[in-house]
């Protein structure tokens, strides 16, 4: 019977993995206000599962996401859980420094593999080079290796530093007249603000006349911080543990806070401390990421409640009729 989409009528993907639901591969659920949804993988709406043992499959669900699951991205309401070959979004309650510090250490082994991707081969070309260079020059191979490590490093920075700043519209300078042409380099000078208007607001220093001159909002900002921090969180100073910035974040009271408190200083990108700059990126990068998750839930919710809503009428009604039936059987007969 819960075969296929209520709103696109697609039949679900999956088996349903811990629910025991038999379908689903992406599964949300709400411990709190007892709901399990399985999500449509072709129109992404959220299906509300029948009543019958719906609180065991929450449990089991649950339970798999608690135990052997991984946070790839979290925001306070949302968490998106991998288990397994499925996807279980966890609404409702927080539970932020252990979710953070998931996040983010994967994120940096990712990263760590993105730069031995360019670093060892630099190094083999590198190596190379030097050993010929030094048998000619009859120098020492030490001096030159140690010099190694630090060139190819720079190298790798300056690849992730010249990264093109992908907007829908570059920004005009209002100081130079010029096209800003952001390099992610260049997004170490701007300094993110307070704007009544917008809940993200980056006001961009222009890299021909180095005075600021354009400020972006929404999508646009998002995008140049990310990329902006990304490039700074990979310089030599910027390396921290994901659980430093973890705890930065849980102190300041959750990403939203971190990000209203960045703003309220006005520093530039650059001269925010490393752990917080680590932890700003990762706000910026859950806020953009579980956004979309969060919009989704919220009608998912807003139809689990009218459901409820017709489900207890329906109850009351039957009642209602057990007892005209009552009574009716209690009439004297004849
Ligand atoms: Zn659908
Ligand atoms: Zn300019």
């Amino acid at each position: 019977m819960f075969r296929t989409c209520a709103f696109c009528n697609a039949p679900f993907d999956g088996d349903g993995g811990p629910s025991g639901l038999g379908v689903g591969r992406r599964l949300a659920f709400d411990e709190w206000r007892g709901r399990l949804w399985v999500v449509c993988s072709r129109c992404s709406r959220w299906n509300l599962t029948p009543l019958d043992d719906r609180l065991e499959r929450i449990d089991a669900v649950a339970r798999a996401a608690r135990d052997g699951g991984r946070v790839v991205a979290a925001t306070d309401q949302v968490a998106l859980i991998r288990w397994q070959r499925y996807d279980l979004v966890r609404v409702g309650k927080p539970l932020r420094v252990e979710l953070s510090t998931w996040r983010y250490g994967e994120r940096l082994r990712t990263r760590q593999r993105e730069r031995m991707k360019v670093v060892v081969p630099l190094t083999v070309a590198a190596v190379g080079l030097g050993i010929a260079a030094n048998v000619v020059a009859g120098g020492g191979l030490g001096v030159f290796v140690w010099n190694l490590h630090r060139l190819v490093d720079q190298v790798y920075i300056g690849i992730v530093g010249n990264r093109k700043v992908s907007l829908t519209e570059p920004p005009i300078c209002a100081n130079c007249g010029n096209l800003m042409q952001l390099r992610a380099r260049h997004v170490q000078h701007a300094r993110v603000v307070p704007d009544a208007h917008a809940e993200v607001a980056v006001v961009l220093s222009c890299p021909k006349c180095r005075r600021e001159g354009a400020q972006l909002t929404g999508v646009d900002a998002v995008q140049v911080l990310r990329q902006g921090l990304t490039y700074l969180n990979v310089t030599r100073s910027g390396r921290r543990r994901a659980e430093d910035a973890a705890r930065v974040v849980d102190q300041v009271g959750g990403p939203d806070r971190l990000l209203h408190d960045v703003a309220r200083r006005e520093l530039t990108l650059r001269s925010l401390r490393p752990e917080r700059r680590l932890a700003l990126e990762m706000a910026v990068d859950e806020r953009a990421e579980v956004e979309e998750l969060e919009r989704q839930w919220r009608e998912a919710e807003e139809i689990a409640e009218i459901a409820d809503g017709t489900l207890s009428t329906s109850e009351q009604l039957e009642e209602e009729l057990r007892r005209l039936k009552r009574n009716l059987g209690d009439q004297p007969s004849g």
